[in-house]
């Protein structure tokens, strides 16, 4: 794809969700990286109305390393998979105390040997907690990049590979956020409302039929 035409797509994507960010609460990376990790298979504001008694109990890492993992379930208890979450968050809490004095690393390769983090979630700290300039791959940024031809990829590591070769740079972080609030609000799974869609004039599926579609589309999401 052009330069100019991803470009095009950005300022269009820019223009209809100014500001666009991250959804979850969260004041440091501690925050964010447990409440990145609660959010697997759960949405921003299902993980936002636990959090903030979450974190006022335990605060740091420090406490969380303590716990009992029972005990974080309970405070959780609303979120799909709880349990297996809160013995991720504590076991990850554990290894920050133990290996980083307490603070998240900041590194892809030392994040994902983190209990509960996968690429996206490292991705989604380095790129909101640390300004780095990665772009964090879920199912909607999969959907949307690969719909409008930003990537041509069959799962989510190629999808987050192309994308990170063609999207300019300092703009990885911000096209994270822009994919996903396009797919949340217009291009949607089943029903994408192309009729409104400010970058239909730039996609090549505008108006097909994904009534029937996998849930992803364009290919088979493998996470
Ligand atoms: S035209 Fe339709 S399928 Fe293409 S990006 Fe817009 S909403 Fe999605």
């Amino acid at each position: 794809m052009q330069k100019e035409i991803i470009e095009a797509i950005l300022q269009s994507l820019r223009t209809a969700y100014p500001g666009a960010r991250s959804r979850l609460y969260y004041s440091n990376a501690y925050e964010l990286l447990v409440a990145a990790i609660l959010s697997a298979q759960t949405t921003d504001e299902q993980v936002n109305r636990v959090t903030s008694a979450l974190f006022r109990r335990y605060p740091d890492p420090a406490a969380l390393a303590v716990a009992d993992p029972e005990e974080v379930a309970v405070c959780i208890k609303s979120l799909g998979l709880y349990r297996m979450k809160a013995a991720h968050l504590v076991a990850t809490a554990r290894v920050l105390v133990e290996k980083y004095d307490g603070l998240v690393p900041a590194s892809l390769a030392e994040l994902l040997e983190l209990p509960g983090v996968g690429r996206k979630v490292a991705n989604v700290v380095l790129a909101n907690a640390f300004g780095r300039d990665v772009i964090a791959v879920d199912t909607h940024v999969f959907r949307v990049a690969n719909r409008l031809g930003l990537a041509r990829a069959g799962n989510v590591l190629e999808t987050e590979k192309q994308l990170t070769a063609i999207l300019p740079p300092g703009s990885r972080g911000e096209a994270h956020h822009l994919l996903i609030h396009h797919g949340r609000a217009v291009c949607r799974a089943r029903q994408p409302r192309c009729q409104e869609c400010v970058v239909a004039g730039y996609c090549e599926h505008k108006d097909r039929d994904y009534s029937d579609a996998d849930h992803n589309t364009c290919g088979k999401a493998s996470h």
